[in-house]
């Protein structure tokens, strides 16, 4: 079936900005990581983070081992109830090594605190994360939301997809970053 382009109510990020953007966060990120003693371990969160990680990765100039996680966070509507499973965990072993989370959309970020001190409790030597997006939320307990080292873009309450993110599973594969038309769920 083919995409209704009207679905996109606005576009809020070009691919070229979304490109440019990773440029820079794979410049900063390669520099601060470019000292250890092993590889940088990526790992992202399945699925939003794919595209992100695709085009990210390519980016750097260190070497990095990629590793993905499925994780599915308990909870009705927009809240997260805090409960994680792990429905597909991670092939490396963490221990003593740094771990770079690469996320799509920091939103509550109930899922990714969650994930921070599991890699930690795990052994890892650090953890950090690189989002993509962060949502400004009224709503948050911000003391609960993790603080990403490396945000590519801070953007307005408003329910966003492609370049990874999905509404149902859909718009994923967008190459840009677009506000969904509210008819779309409505
Ligand atoms: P959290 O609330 O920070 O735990 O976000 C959990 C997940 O919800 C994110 O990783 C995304 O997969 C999804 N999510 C949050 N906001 C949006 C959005 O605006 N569009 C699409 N997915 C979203
Ligand atoms: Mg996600």
């Amino acid at each position: 079936m083919k995409i209704d382009s009207s679905d996109i109510k606005e576009v809020l990020l070009s691919s070229k900005q979304i490109d440019a953007r990773l440029g820079e966060l794979a410049v900063e990120i390669g520099e601060h990581y470019a000292s250890t003693r092993e590889d940088l371990i990526l790992l992202g969160v399945l699925s939003g983070a794919t595209i992100v990680m695709s085009d990210f990765s390519r980016k750097l100039d260190i070497h990095t081992q990629i590793d993905w996680m499925s994780l599915s966070s308990y909870g009705s509507g927009t809240k997260s109830s805090g409960v994680v499973r792990v429905l597909k965990d991670m092939t490396l072993d963490v221990r003593g090594r740094d771990v770079l989370i690469v996320e799509d959309i920091l939103d509550s970020g109930v899922t990714l605190s969650w994930l921070v001190q599991n890699l930690h409790s795990r052994g890892a030597n650090s953890v950090e994360i690189v989002t993509l997006l962060k949502k400004q939320r009224e709503d948050v307990d911000y003391s609960k939301r993790p603080s990403p080292k490396w945000v590519g873009f801070e953007i307005p309450d408003q329910f966003v997809v492609g370049y990874g993110l999905d509404y149902a599973g859909r718009y994923r594969s967008l190459p840009y970053i677009g506000i969904l038309d509210p008819k779309v769920y409505e």
